[in-house]
C-alpha cells in the first residue's frame, strides 16, 4: 500500500510520520509548502507538486483538513488523478452529507471514498493511538487496514459511507460537554484557593477523572493553550451537532450552550486557541461574578 497525506498540520503531520515508521508514507502535500518541504526533507519522502501528482503516486490518498469546504476542494483537485483501485480515506471531521458528496465525486472520477474522523487528540496523532470510526463499503476498509493500524488503536467500522461522521458527532457532543465541565469545575477549584495539581492529580484518579482533564487540565491552568484542538474546528463541528440536532426537532443544551461560549471566546481573538481556552471565560466568572446576571 501506497498512502499520500493530504493535510499536514496538528493531526495530519502525526499521521503520516506513523504511516511512514509502518512503511506506507510514498508522498505529502500540503496548502502551505514550507510544513510539506519539512516533513519531506525529515522523512525523505516525495513532496508531491500538488494533489493530482500525489495521488498519481499512491494507491491511497488520505485527506486530514479543516472544513467540509475544505474537503471537497481537495478532492476536486485530486479527482483528475483517480482511477479504479485508488482509494481516498478522509480522516476530517464534516457533516454525513459531505462526506456523501465526496464520495459522489470520487466515485464519479473511478475511485472509492471512505469516511474515517479520528478521536484521541494531537497526542492522540503523534503517538499512533487514534480511533477511527469508519464509513465505507466493508472491502474497502478492510483493504484500509494497514494503515488504521499503523496510525491507530482501533478502527471502527460503522456502517455505509457517512456512519463515520454520524459516530464522530456523537464523540463531538460529548467532548463539549466534557469541555464544559473540566473547564468549570477546574475554576471552581481554583477560585477555593486549593493547590490545582493535587486536584487534578486526585481527581483523574476517581470516577470523573477523563482524557481532556488529564492533558489539558495542568495546562489550563497555567494560562496555556496551545493547540491540540482549536476551539475554530470543534465550534465547526457542534455548528454540524446542531444541524443534525435540528434535523430531529431537537436543540440539544449542551450543544447551543458551548457554541455561544465559543462564539464570544472567537470575537475575542481565542479561534485558533485549545478548546481548553474555555477556562478563561470560567475563570473570569469568578473574578466578576454572575449572581446577579442569573
Ligand atoms: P489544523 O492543525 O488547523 O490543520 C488543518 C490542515 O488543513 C492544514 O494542513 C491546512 O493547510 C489544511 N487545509 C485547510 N484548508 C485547506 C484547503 N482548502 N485546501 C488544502 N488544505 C487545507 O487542523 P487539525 O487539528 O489538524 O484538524 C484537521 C481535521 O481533523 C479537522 O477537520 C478537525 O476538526 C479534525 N480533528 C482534529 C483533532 C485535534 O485534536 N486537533 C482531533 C480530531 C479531529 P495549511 O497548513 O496551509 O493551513
Amino acid at each position: 500500500m501506497r498512502v499520500g497525506v493530504i493535510g499536514l498540520g496538528a493531526m495530519g503531520n502525526g499521521m503520516a510520520r506513523n504511516l511512514h515508521r509502518h512503511g506506507l508514507l510514498a508522498a505529502v502535500w500540503n496548502r502551505s509548502t514550507d510544513k510539506a518541504e519539512a516533513l519531506a526533507r525529515e522523512l525523505d519522502v516525495a513532496q508531491a507538486q500538488d494533489p493530482q501528482a500525489l495521488a498519481r503516486v499512491c494507491d491511497v490518498v488520505l485527506t486530514c483538513v479543516s472544513r467540509d469546504e475544505d474537503v471537497l476542494d481537495v478532492i476536486a483537485a485530486v479527482a483528475g488523478a483517480l482511477d479504479d483501485g485508488k482509494l481516498v480515506v478522509d480522516c476530517s471531521t464534516i457533516a454525513v452529507d459531505t462526506a456523501l458528496a465526496a464520495a459522489r465525486h470520487v466515485q464519479a472520477a473511478g475511485a472509492a471514498f471512505v469516511d474515517a474522523p479520528v478521536s484521541g487528540g494531537k497526542e492522540g496523532a503523534d503517538n499512533g493511538q487514534l480511533v477511527f470510526m469508519v464509513g465505507g463499503d466493508a472491502q474497502h476498509v478492510e483493504r484500509l487496514q494497514p494503515a488504521f493500524d499503523a496510525m491507530g488503536k482501533s478502527a471502527t467500522h460503522m456502517g455505509p459511507v457517512g456512519a463515520g461522521q454520524a459516530a464522530k458527532a456523537v464523540n463531538q457532543i460529548m467532548a463539549a460537554g466534557i469541555n464544559q465541565a473540566v473547564t468549570e469545575a477546574l475554576a471552581f477549584g481554583e477560585a477555593s484557593g486549593l493547590d490545582m495539581a493535587k486536584v487534578i492529580d486526585v481527581v483523574s484518579g476517581g470516577a470523573a477523572g477523563n482524557w481532556f482533564l488529564e492533558k489539558r487540565g495542568p495546562t489550563m491552568v497555567q494560562g496555556v493553550f496551545t493547540p491540540g484542538f482549536k476551539l475554530a474546528l470543534h465550534h465547526k463541528d457542534l455548528s454540524i451537532c446542531k444541524q443534525m440536532a435540528a434535523a430531529r426537532g431537537v436543540a440539544l443544551p449542551v450543544i447551543e450552550m458551548t457554541l455561544k461560549h465559543y462564539e464570544r471566546l472567537m470575537q475575542a481573538g481565542h479561534g485558533d486557541e485549545d478548546i481548553s481556552v474555555l477556562y478563561r471565560s470560567k475563570r473570569e466568572m469568578f473574578e466578576k461574578g454572575n449572581l446577579k446576571r442569573l
